[in-house]
């Protein structure tokens, strides 16, 4: 750790000053260390949970939005396409993080800089939108607050970040949303070295610029899912990725047919059940935007359609009547 990162940060001068009174002799560090998870824990398991039926995740908006789709309708994974071992080095990745968060949260608890235990995952949801997610934590720093944000990497992508002076884009897009949805002026991210327990930290002031993009493609999700439900339309989302080796499709439980073109998998979810989101106002409330879409002739039911921006400025409750989202396009393709 450089000096220059350390007093740069908001976080870790911070930490290093608290960690300075710590007696690293005793044990008492690593066993308030480990009641302090106890604690996390127990206060988790009691809490009453906030989360709306119907959400989209900060982390999965900027992602592909098939893939959203295809989750969202119960669509059957691809046959075999991820073989046991992988799955199980998913399990193992997840769980390893997992593990990772709560250490951090439990050493800035004992620290004093995540006082509160309320402050420890929190559920965060960008008011009048699906956007809904839960924050590693809320620091308050002076008299501002900021969103924690920690992760463990790889030794190559931890020296990437380290070299480009701020974290990634895709991670930046997410945290505006959870930052946004708990009034914060910014996020501190903490990246770990999985490696050598190296540690990084990176100040990003809040920045809304993708937010209507966000607001935009959780509408079009919503849209093409009431479609499919409620219109029996045959269109789904655009690919987003470009091959099954690419970032995006990494991982993805569609890939072999979505490549393929196959939509056995959508036409045998069209005999599921509907969420339970979708109730008899929400289908009058889709019925309305088919009949103000029919109007405009922005699109035919049943027919490719690309969602407008003026229909999407209307659609968000309480925006302003202009977008310059950058709305992209979801007419169908195979
Ligand atoms: S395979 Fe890629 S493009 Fe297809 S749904 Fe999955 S993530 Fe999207």
């Amino acid at each position: 750790m450089s000096l220059k990162t350390m007093l740069d940060g908001k976080l870790l001068p911070r930490m290093y000053e608290a960690l300075s009174k710590v007696d690293f002799e005793s044990r008492k560090f690593s066993n308030d260390i480990e009641s302090a998870k106890r604690d996390i824990l127990n206060d988790l398991a009691k809490r009453k949970s906030n989360r709306p039926l119907r959400i989209v995740g900060p982390s999965s908006i900027g992602g592909c939005l098939r893939k959203l789709f295809l989750a969202r309708i119960s669509a059957r994974p691809s046959p075999k396409y991820i073989p046991i071992h992988k799955r199980f080095k998913s399990i193992c990745i997840m769980e390893t993080g997992t593990s990772m968060h709560l250490r951090w949260q439990a050493m800035l608890h004992v620290l004093g800089l995540l006082k509160d235990l309320s402050d420890i995952e929190v559920e965060t949801n960008v008011k009048d939108t699906d956007l809904w997610g839960t924050a590693d934590g809320r620091l308050t720093i002076g008299d501002e607050q900021y969103l924690l944000e920690a992760k463990s990497m790889a030794s190559y992508l931890h020296r990437k970040e380290k070299n480009a002076g701020e974290a990634r884009a895709g991670y930046r897009e997410q945290y505006q949303i959870y930052c946004a949805g708990l009034n914060l002026v910014g996020t501190c991210y903490l990246f770990e070295n999985k490696d050598n327990s190296e540690i990084q930290e990176f100040v990003d002031p809040l920045d809304l610029s993708f937010m209507e993009e966000a607001v935009a493609r959780t509408i079009m999700l919503n849209e093409q899912e009431y479609a499919f439900w409620l219109d029996g339309s045959k269109h789904c989302p655009d690919k987003e990725g470009m091959d099954m080796s690419s970032y995006v499709c990494s991982g993805c439980d569609w890939a072999v047919d979505c490549f393929k073109g196959d939509t056995t998998a959508i036409e045998e979810a069209r005999h599921g059940i509907p969420p339970a989101y979708i109730t008899h106002e929400e289908r009058e409330r889709f019925r309305e935007r088919e009949n103000l879409r029919r109007r405009s002739g922005a699109c035919a039911s049943g027919a490719r359609f690309k969602l407008d921006s003026k229909v999407a400025s209307r659609l968000v409750r309480g925006r302003g009547k202009s977008s310059s989202a950058r709305i992209r396009s979801n007419s169908s393709s195979g």
